[in-house]
C-alpha cells in the first residue's frame, strides 16, 4: 500500500517537473539533443527531403548529370537516414506524457488496477492481458 502512495508522490512530482518542458513549446528543441529535442532536426530533415525532391526534378529536367544525381542523392540520403536514427533516439518524452502520466495516476487510484509488468501501463479493470503489449497478466485469477 505504501508503496503504491509512493508511487503515485513520484509520478505527480514528474508531472510538475515534466510541465515546463511540455508547455514551453521549443524550449527542450533549442537544443540539438538530449530529452523532447529534435525540433530542429526535424527541420532539418524536412529540408534534406526538399533537396532530394529539388534534385529528382532538376534530375529529370536534365540540368544534372546523371553521375552528380546520383553521387548527391545518395549523400542526402544516408543524411536523411541519419537524421531519422537521431530523431528517434533524442525524441524523449512523447507530446502526450502529460496525459499518459495523468491517465495512469487516474488508473492507479482506482481500486485493483493492475499494472502490466510487461510495459508498466496501467491496463482496464479485469483484462487478463495487457491491451498494449499483450502479456497475460499476473493480478488475473481465472
Ligand atoms: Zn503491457
Amino acid at each position: 500500500m505504501s508503496v503504491a502512495v509512493c508511487i503515485v508522490t513520484f509520478m505527480v512530482v514528474c508531472v510538475f517537473v515534466f510541465r515546463p518542458f511540455v508547455t514551453a513549446k521549443g524550449r527542450i528543441g533549442e537544443r540539438d539533443a538530449g530529452p523532447g529535442g529534435g525540433t530542429r532536426l526535424v527541420e532539418e530533415r524536412e529540408a534534406l527531403v526538399d533537396a532530394i525532391r529539388e534534385l529528382d526534378f532538376d534530375y529529370r529536367m536534365g540540368k544534372v548529370e546523371e553521375d552528380d544525381y546520383r553521387a548527391t542523392r545518395s549523400r542526402y540520403e544516408s543524411r536523411a537516414v541519419e537524421l531519422m536514427r537521431v530523431i528517434e533516439e533524442t525524441a524523449g518524452p512523447a507530446p502526450g506524457i502529460e496525459d499518459r502520466i495523468e491517465e495512469e495516476i487516474a488508473a492507479m487510484r482506482k481500486k485493483d488496477t493492475v499494472i502490466c509488468a510487461g510495459c508498466g501501463r496501467a491496463t482496464p479493470e479485469g483484462a487478463r492481458f495487457c491491451p498494449q503489449c499483450g502479456t497475460a497478466l499476473a493480478g488475473s485469477h481465472p
